[in-house]
């Protein structure tokens, strides 16, 4: 084992009670010290953790995450779930990661670490040690604090699933031991799954970290203090209030970037720091342009960006597994430099993971159970973002006669799997990984544009504003978004919210037929009497037709529908139906013949899962051009499903 760098005494800590003045309530407040021994990829930790029980009843056990050991052998829940791959990136199963607490103990009090004892709430999974738990020796009573030391050591795994190290590149994430939340009587501290993300609380981060002094450190929060030590390695501090997650990277070919934000409305001052791998160079202005759209969107559509930092960490390509992940004012996007312009994948990373600082980050969710506030809203937001600033039928495609918006790509991604679970589902209850990105993400963030689409861009605006300035740093539930959506529209939506987030299934309605029969004159046998057509009248312009058009219902889920009906002599007329039943059919008795049927002419439901099907000529010409483009986008989509984001 090579030497442990002793750190002095942690320091006392002192509980900051800043609820007053502080947006969110401070629960924890970690103080680390870290040290990054680069060859062994082991970080070695003392954490001084100050946690506050702000239930109702005394606390006997102390719940941990030990994320990292979802990485030390081939049956822990996160790789059985995954089968040993993570977005498409596959473990090295020789360069396991573990989190090894060596000790645990009360400051000034009782050694815990006897007591320490793995469980696994969520799936009983012997095999599997990502929940710590300790025995207090006697209850925390409410209201009051504890202040507990931790010695431990994070072998780092080599990256396939956003943390680890892949040569010279190391991304420390979830690399601590960490508190779950206590709340409602109970622990809510889920194990590591392979569909799942965190949850935790609010509070103060305080991390020195050791690294050679030839490496670029990266780190959440603002750095408050820098030394040189004497064996050629650099410690910097970082300091960061209002977080729930610390995260760091270090690597010896990042260059770094320091540039400013400001926005006079809302006030808005940031340094962006971005720290590009030496490859990735020509993708800095990029990066930086991005950046600064995501920053401008968010801040204006939802509230000020309050923050002094955000780094933008661009990984090596070989160490893909930790691109496209967002941590308390830092993320990492992902490119390289054979994207072209016209592929605006590091735009759309930058922009999606930079706004989850918003959802994952400042409103904190429980991503276990309700993954969809957070990767539903900001896949939301980051389609309106990038309609926005690259142009609405462009946005992520723009390659010569080849296009394709953010919002079609999110649209293919609903294609076949999202029907099999409801939206609000556990992350790892989904019946495979495939369905739970198809609906958090992408089903989540369609739902919400038929909703804007439903009420009004205007009232969803105010739907989300009020959302997110009621309930950051304060862990919302689902019910408490459909609260604030009803009370800002003054609607009952419980039929939209009960279907499109309850119950599985899809949206999908058809024109099933449109025909024109002509209504011929008397002709046969009426009251014993034999009529004859009326020969003299035969011009074409006294003819009379039953036109009739019948609109499916296709999918399990109803939604109005907007039908536009057009004759041949170029009369609309526009029908509206509940769209509760399977079908509805639509008569007129006319001199003229139908021409076409639409449903959704605007495109207002972009949930509508065959677009194809909602318009029929009465005298069908084939479209080869539209199979050409959705062949086009299917090839593309897949190509971006490969990547994480
Ligand atoms: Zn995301």
């Amino acid at each position: 084992m090579k030497k442990f760098l002793i750190f002095p005494i942690l320091i006392l800590v002192i509980f900051i009670n800043t609820g007053a003045t502080s947006p969110s309530k401070h629960i924890v407040d970690y103080h680390i010290k870290a040290k990054l021994l680069t060859e062994e990829k082991i970080v070695f930790g003392e954490e001084a953790l100050t946690w506050l029980n702000t239930g109702d009843v005394p606390v006997s056990e102390l719940h941990f995450h030990l994320y990292l050991n979802a990485f030390k052998n081939n049956r822990s829940t996160f790789m059985r779930e995954s089968g040993g791959s993570h977005r498409g990136f596959a473990v090295d199963k020789d360069r396991w990661g573990y989190i090894d607490v060596s000790r645990i103990g009360i400051q000034d009090g009782a050694d815990l670490t006897p007591t320490i004892t793995y469980i696994q709430p969520d799936d009983q999974n012997p095999d599997d040690q990502t929940v710590m738990q300790v025995l207090l020796p006697e209850p925390l009573p409410p209201g009051e604090t504890i202040i507990l030391e931790i010695i431990f050591q994070s072998k780092l795994p080599q990256v396939f699933a956003r943390s680890g190290y892949k040569g010279n590149f190391f991304m420390v994430a979830q690399w601590f031991p960490k508190i779950g939340v206590w709340e409602n009587g109970a622990w809510n501290c889920h194990q590591y799954h392979s569909s799942s993300e965190f949850y935790a609380d609010f509070g103060i981060f305080e991390v020195d970290i050791t690294v050679p002094e030839d490496f670029v450190l990266g780190a959440t929060g603002k750095r408050i203090k820098e030394v040189k030590n004497s064996d050629e390695t650099m410690t910097y501090t970082h300091y960061q209030e209002n977080i729930h997650d610390f995260a760091w990277t270090a690597c010896p070919d990042f260059v770094e970037i320091h540039k400013s934000f400001t926005l006079p409305d809302p006030p808005v001052q940031t340094e962006m720091i971005f720290l590009i791998h030496k490859a990735h160079l020509k993708l800095t202005d990029r990066y930086e342009e991005s950046l600064r759209n995501g920053l401008e969107f968010y801040s204006q559509s939802y509230g000020a960006y309050p923050y002094e930092t955000i780094t933008l960490v661009d990984p090596p390509l070989k160490a893909m597994g930790a691109g496209g992940m967002e941590y308390p004012t830092l993320f990492t996007s992902m490119g390289s430099w054979f994207f072209p312009k016209g592929l605006r994948l590091p735009e759309m990373v930058t922009i999606h993971e930079f706004g989850h600082g918003y959802w994952y980050g400042m409103v904190a969710s429980n991503e276990f159970e309700e993954a969809w506030l957070d990767e539903g809203i900001n896949s939301y937001s980051e389609i309106k973002a990038m309609d926005h600033y690259y142009g609405k039928d462009r946005s992520m495609l723009d390659l010569g006669a080849i296009k394709m918006s953010d919002l079609v790509r999110s649209r293919v991604s609903i294609l076949g799997l999202s029907k099999l679970d409801p939206i609000m589902t556990r992350s790892w209850e989904f019946y495979s990984k495939g369905s739970y990105g198809a609906n958090v993400y992408a089903k989540a963030a369609l739902t919400l544009l038929t909703l804007e689409r439903y009420l009004g861009e205007d009232v969803m605006a105010e739907v989300m504003k009020t959302y997110f300035k009621r309930w950051k740093f304060k862990h919302p539930k689902s019910a408490d978004f459909f609260a604030v959506a009803e009370e800002v529209s003054g609607q009952d939506l419980d039929w939209f919210f009960d279907q499109f987030f309850k119950t599985p299934g899809q949206l999908d309605y058809s024109v099933g037929r449109v025909r024109s029969v002509e209504i011929k004159d008397p002709q046969g046998i009426f009251k014993g009497e034999l009529v004859e057509p009326d020969k003299t009248k035969d011009s074409p312009e006294e003819k009379i037709y039953k036109n009739e058009v019948v609109i499916l219902r296709k999918g399990d889920l109803f939604f109005p529908q907007e039908i536009l009906i057009v004759f041949e002599n170029g009369e609309e007329i526009r029908e509206t139906w509940e769209g509760k039943d399977r079908w509805k059919r639509f008569e007129y008795i006319k001199p003229n013949k139908l021409k076409l049927a639409e449903i959704d002419p605007e495109y207002k439901i972009p949930l509508d899962i065959n677009q194809m099907n909602n318009s029929r000529l009465l005298k069908p010409n084939k479209t080869p051009i539209l199979k050409l483009a959705l062949g086009i986008t299917l090839y593309f989509q897949k190509l971006l499903t490969l990547l994480p984001f």
